[in-house]
């Protein structure tokens, strides 16, 4: 999976062992957390749009916890897409002035034969 901007990492509380950073296994002896290796922290690594869908798509069954920066995301990633629609549509009414209606005529007719062609063989 190739990474997004989408994509983050957030450092939690281990709930292991509660960011103490060791399993106590008796009152006189400790280990480090097998969970966290000692460092009372995890790093939980997640892509905000794709929760952002998840949750959008659950009717409201997701236990999901969404924030501002998943909006954020939201707003980003329909952002984008609207300047690439700008972009082809720009591109299309390039490709539009370019064309003379005889040229366009012309290239009509010559798919139009095509496709009949494609149909009969
Ligand atoms: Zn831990």
């Amino acid at each position: 999976m190739t990474p997004d901007k989408y994509d983050i990492t957030d450092t939690l509380t281990c709930e292991s062992c509660a960011g103490q950073g060791y399993d106590w296994s008796d009152k006189w002896e400790y280990d480090p957390c097998t969970e966290c290796q000692g460092t009372g922290r995890l790093q939980y690594k997640h892509n905000l749009l794709k929760e952002a869908f998840f949750v959008a798509n659950q009717d409201g069954r997701a236990r999901l916890h969404i924030d501002h920066r998943h909006l954020q995301a939201l707003i980003s990633h329909f952002n984008d897409l609207l300047s690439e629609l700008t972009q082809i549509e720009q591109e299309a009414q390039q490709i539009d002035e370019f064309f003379t209606p005889e040229a366009r005529a012309t290239l009509t007719a010559a798919v139009t034969d095509m496709l009949q062609r494609q149909d009969k063989g």
